[in-house]
């Protein structure tokens, strides 16, 4: 959960009456950050604030809802291990493009009763699975442009998890698949320094702790000279690294992309004590566990300031990305 201190944050001029208002999603400004920009039970159709379930409801034990037993279904007489190697092979062991946004409605469901942009989730099995996340492969636009002009009635082969409809109306088979679905799979987020923010308010919590592995590429830039920005930085860089230490805590796999401030700019050269400052929430993160990796993966001109740290120790990689090309530099 975002800390506290965020609340005062970001206040926004709110344009209510603006009809092309979207939210910002490449700013910390974002919408989801700050409990101020939340809102219980909230219109899906209102920009302005994230709709998030009330905290009873995000503390849903498992099991403790009424399930059909499903004791005449053939599937449920499977032992369990064939059942887990059914769910793996529909939803698990993937890389898995998620986001709650400010979209258009997907082309895919029946028409909606509303058009026009809503929150919503959406999620696609990565395309390019082991290689570097710094662009989607396929998205809701792609669909619904693929919809449109190609004709395309249905999600293409392989792009969606399956099973996923089944488990909304199988409690018996939720409960038993979220172990797979969500601790086998690699969850990857980008565009905003919001989107794990977002994730932490939606999901229960019981849900987000079985999170094993995460890919994240934030592609938010600024110089030193946009003040607001960079005070902005300041305050959520280190929020992102707490909701890894308390929120998204069985997460043992951890790819950070980071598009760093450009603090080069301004006078050649960072400070070691400036190193340090930026690099003390990793550190903090780095020895909360053992990590089967935790990697950053910063832009070119980031890559001399940081080598010497990354050496002298063992517990975090250091990687580069070059961010406007969109290369991949892999394992
Ligand atoms: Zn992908």
């Amino acid at each position: 959960m975002a800390p506290k201190i965020l609340t005062t944050l970001f206040k926004r001029k709110r344009k209510e009456n603006d009809p092309y208002f979207r939210p910002k999603c490449g700013s910390p400004n974002a919408i989801g950050i700050s409990d101020s920009t939340c809102e219980v039970n909230g219109d899906p159709f209102n920009g302005w604030k994230l709709p998030i379930p009330p905290p009873e409801q995000r503390a849903l034990k498992l099991g403790a809802r009424q399930c059909n037993r499903q004791q005449a279904s053939r599937f449920f007489q499977l032992p369990i291990e064939v059942r887990t190697l059914i769910y793996i092979e529909l939803m698990g062991n993937r890389s898995v493009h998620i986001e709650h946004a400010w979209m258009l409605p997907s082309p895919f469901r029946p028409k909606p009763k509303r058009e026009g942009e809503r929150w919503d989730w959406w999620h696609g099995v990565c395309q390019r699975s082991g290689r570097f996340v710094d662009d989607r492969c396929w998205d809701r636009r792609d669909e619904r442009y693929a919809n449109r002009f190609e004709g395309l009635k249905s999600a293409p082969a392989g792009t969606k998890l399956g099973g996923v409809e089944w488990l909304r109306c199988c409690q018996i088979g939720y409960e038993e698949a979220l172990t797979v679905l969500y601790g086998t799979n690699v969850f990857v987020l980008r565009i905003g320094l919001d989107t794990p923010f977002i994730m932490s308010r939606l999901l229960s919590p019981a849900c987000s702790a079985l999170i094993t592995s995460m890919d994240i590429s934030f592609d938010f830039w600024y110089k030193l000279d946009q003040r607001p920005e960079a005070a902005a930085w300041a305050t959520v860089y280190p929020a992102l690294f707490d909701l890894f230490e308390h929120y998204f805590c069985n997460v043992h796999s951890l790819r950070l992309t980071m598009h760093m401030p450009a603090w080069e700019k301004v006078g050649g050269t960072i400070n070691d004590g400036k190193i340090d400052e930026i690099l003390a929430p990793l550190e903090r993160l780095a020895q909360s566990r053992n990590w089967t990796r935790l990697k950053l993966c910063v832009p070119i001109d980031w890559l001399p300031c940081l080598t010497g740290r990354a050496k002298k120790q063992n517990r975090w990689e250091l990687a580069m990305t070059e961010w406007y090309e969109h290369k991949t530099f892999v394992d």
